[in-house]
């Protein structure tokens, strides 16, 4: 690593406004500043993510954070910048892109374009050193807009070997918490409601595609199962500590199990997660579990790096400080980039 390189990256990609500084040292990154201003409070009388409000939000944020940034890092200096293009909401990510392009020229510094899911990858190098994760690596993406596994050769090259083919698990967390009257996000509610369930009543929730031979999922079943399972009936606390348990286990069940797939057909040394569905306990502990079991060295972020930041942003850049194709001249929003 390149030491004494500081990286600022920044995220604007949902609804979080993002921005961290980094030092790249000799074996890894040492976090200087790392600031998160969340909007959860904002949309959530809406259930969901509002575009056009979050747009306003980040616009109204990232001065404020980026001065909060440089206030934690007792420094003003950085060497470049790194900025979210794509995937996201398409009106979010131009707000950073455009807060991006202006510090970048107002300080002459380079900016790095970064692809939000390869970020939610590299965000495993921000805490721990480079040469201890041994590719190659099955890494799965689990967050409110993606569900995804990838087999990772080295950094920047990625095959993508399976998907949701329709709801992100994720969003079937946040739609099934709303069918439970839970409100806004629905992964950490159902989380926390799944935790007092004391075995009382059972139910039964399917497992889509988890037998088949490939690598992709599907998480809209699982939704609907919910919906016909609460209809006509009296939801009380202790049927809908039962509905959490359950449907976070499905949801766990699966991920594993294709991601346990996926590591013994190619061989690999590591598993890697990321993204904000990563965050969950239950999960964490029982893909360490199953995974280590099996001598597969696993591998996590801390909490706050599953869910979006700009640290991972900041490590992203950094890996591609040398890339062409990276660097800004006709720097655009792309909602649905690919990796
Ligand atoms: P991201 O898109 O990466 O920001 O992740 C957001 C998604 O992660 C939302 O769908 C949340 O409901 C979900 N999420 C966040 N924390 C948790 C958690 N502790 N357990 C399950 N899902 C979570
Ligand atoms: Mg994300």
């Amino acid at each position: 690593m390149t030491q004494n390189t500081k990286v600022l990256g920044i995220d604007t990609s949902c609804d979080d406004t993002a921005m961290a500084l980094l030092e790249a040292e000799k074996f890894g990154f040492r976090i200087i500043s790392n600031v998160v201003s969340s909007q959860v409070k904002i949309h959530q009388q809406y259930g969901g993510v509002y575009p056009f409000l979050a747009k306003r939000e980040h616009q109204k944020n990232l001065p404020i954070v980026f001065k909060k940034v440089l206030q934690q890092a007792k420094s003003k200096t950085f060497d470049m910048i790194g900025v979210t293009v794509g995937p996201g909401l398409e009106p979010c990510l131009w707000q950073g892109i455009n807060f991006a392009k202006e510090i970048a020229v107002k300080h002459k510094k380079s900016l790095i374009t970064i692809n939000h899911i390869e970020a939610h990858i590299l965000a495993n190098f921000i805490e721990r050193k480079s040469t201890a994760i041994k590719l190659p690596a099955v890494c799965l993406v689990v967050s409110g807009g993606h569900t995804t596994l990838f087999l990772m050769k080295k950094i920047g090259r990625y095959e993508l070997i399976g998907e949701t083919l329709d709801d992100a698990a994720g969003e079937a967390l946040d739609k099934i918490a709303r069918i439970l009257g839970l409100g806004y996000p629905g992964g950490p509610a159902i989380a926390a409601e799944a935790k007092k369930y004391k075995g009382s009543t059972s139910v039964f929730l399917p497992r889509p595609m988890m037998r088949q031979k490939n690598y992709n999922f599907s998480f809209s079943g699982l939704k609907t199962a919910v919906l016909y399972k609460c209809k006509a009936r009296d939801l009380n606390a202790e049927f809908i500590q039962a509905m959490c348990a359950e449907a976070q286990q499905a949801v766990i069940d699966v991920l594993l199990h294709k991601t346990l797939k996926a590591a013994r057909d190619y061989k690999v040394k590591t598993v890697m997660l990321g993204g904000g569905v990563v965050a969950n306990e239950a999960l964490r502990k029982q893909f360490g579990e199953k995974l280590q079991a099996e001598n597969f060295a696993f591998i996590v972020p801390s909490k706050e790096f599953c869910t979006d930041n700009g640290a991972m942003i900041a490590a992203a850049a950094y890996f591609h400080r040398k890339d062409k194709k990276n660097l800004f001249k006709n720097i655009a929003a792309q909602g649905n980039l690919a990796i």
